[in-house]
């Protein structure tokens, strides 16, 4: 009898483990092109049957064929309280099998990981909802005000297809949204045996992406030629990779900074951080980012024969900026590069930050701390995007809270997008608890 009672009620830290792998299995590549992106449909209809059945209903949006979004309400005991979005993206970026000591998509558990692309990126915190919805579902469990869930499409190349198509075209199902929780936030960084950082993202930097162009004059390769697209061009994109761009500290690096230099006991300067990221480790590469504007030259082209001098030349440029700062890299780049370049926008996502206090701040801190008694829960800035930029349109208060709890030699930020991604089964199921604690008290 109690075993029958066991196995209707399977416990969530077990469950969430078969959850993740069953989505690892689900080949979820976002390639940035509708035509070989696979998978996501599967996933979706995966999660939907998954809520379905515990008695949840959830909608299902394609914004292109396969490209399919989930979204359910989970309703709360007071109605009168704000809604709480918790997102998910279902995709995944591609994975080449040679590089890896695992099938990517086998989700097989090896040493005490459960191995896949999606890992920890982000299936690992799609499960964990899961798991504590299905629990809840069971034991008849409600929150304390709605929760809306969404499990997203083409997180990995923009969110168009995703979470930007749902706030775009169906902004009804976010109805009531205050607040939101999503990715790349929520995990530890050990200090020491006894203390964790525990990183909750409460900004993220702008996404500034854009192209130069060149002009000159076209001519034979062979004569003596003063007007070369090709020649303006590099020069211009010299001058942008090279150029260190200034720290400014913001509010939530500050925050982070000063917890952090008191934790390791390093002196703060606080006009010379980076002299405190250089002891961060694993970490200062995260981190590091977040102090000044980046302008990262990615991509070259021109030409169409080795001996003509084109008349056109055109690079793409990867700008992150700090929130508030868009505008005035944009007037930085424009003096780096001179005035015959021009300067295309083909991405322009503004940064986000938010302060770290307030009851939802107070109730991840107090679920983190009652288990981890070791935990010391910090604010961060994300340097890259997340699907919170298209949330935060609906003036959703974003954060970045996913909690794992990581052994202290794993490099976790070289796992996002790396070879051999996988994630702890204990952290796992750490996440599980905390985040059943933190959605009870929301
Ligand atoms: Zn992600």
């Amino acid at each position: 009898m109690t075993s029958d009672a066991a196995s209707a009620r399977p416990d969530p830290t077990a469950e969430v483990v078969d959850l993740c792998r069953d989505l690892l299995r689900i080949d979820t590549t976002n390639t940035g092109d509708n035509d070989t992106s696979v998978g996501e449909r599967r996933a979706a209809e995966y999660v939907a049957e998954k809520l379905a059945e515990v008695g949840v209903e959830s909608v299902l949006h394609e914004s292109a064929p396969g490209r399919a979004n989930v979204v359910a309400r989970i309703p709360g005991t007071d109605p009168s309280r704000g809604a709480l979005l918790v997102h998910g993206h279902l995709d995944v970026v591609p994975a080449d099998a040679d590089e890896w000591s695992v099938g990517p998509f086998s989700g097989e558990l090896r040493d005490g990981y459960l191995w896949g692309r999606g890992a920890i990126d982000m299936k690992d915190f799609d499960a964990m909802v899961l798991a504590v919805v299905r629990h809840w579902q069971r034991t008849g469990v409600r929150p304390p005000r709605d929760i809306v869930l969404a499990y997203t499409a083409d997180e990995e190349a923009g969110s168009d297809y995703g979470a930007r198509f749902l706030v775009e075209n169906h902004r009804d199902l976010f109805d009531g949204c205050t607040e939101a929780i999503g990715e790349v936030g929520g995990f530890s960084y050990s200090v020491n045996d006894n203390q964790r950082l525990y990183l909750i993202e409460t900004a993220e930097k702008g996404i500034d992406w854009l192209r130069l162009h060149a002009k000159g004059r076209p001519g034979h390769g062979s004569m003596v030629h003063d007007d070369n697209a090709v020649t303006a061009l590099a020069e211009a994109v010299a001058r942008i990779g090279r150029h260190r761009f200034p720290v400014v500290v913001t509010d939530t690096v500050r925050a982070f900074l000063t917890e952090v230099s008191d934790l390791l006991g390093i002196e703060l300067d606080p006009d010379d951080p980076e002299t405190a990221i250089a002891k961060l480790g694993p970490i200062a590469n995260i981190i590091g980012a977040t102090i000044r504007n980046t302008a990262n030259p990615t991509r070259l082209s021109a030409g169409y024969k080795d001996n003509v001098i084109p008349g056109r030349a055109t690079a793409t440029i990867d700008c992150r900026s700090l929130p508030g700062q868009s505008e005035l890299l944009e007037r930085q780049l424009r003096e780096l590069v001179g005035p015959d370049i021009a300067i295309e926008y083909v991405q322009r996502q503004p940064a986000l930050e938010t302060t770290f206090d307030g009851d939802l701040v107070e109730a991840m801190s107090a679920a983190l701390r009652a288990e981890d008694p070791g935990a010391r829960p910090v604010p961060y800035m994300l340097s890259g995007g997340t699907d919170a930029k298209a949330f935060s349109q609906l003036g959703i208060r974003c954060f970045g809270f996913a909690p794992l709890r990581l052994p202290a030699d794993l490099n976790f930020s070289a796992l996002f997008h790396g070879i051999d991604e996988r994630v702890p089964v204990d952290g796992l199921q750490f996440g599980v608890r905390v985040l059943d604690r933190f959605l009870r008290t929301c």
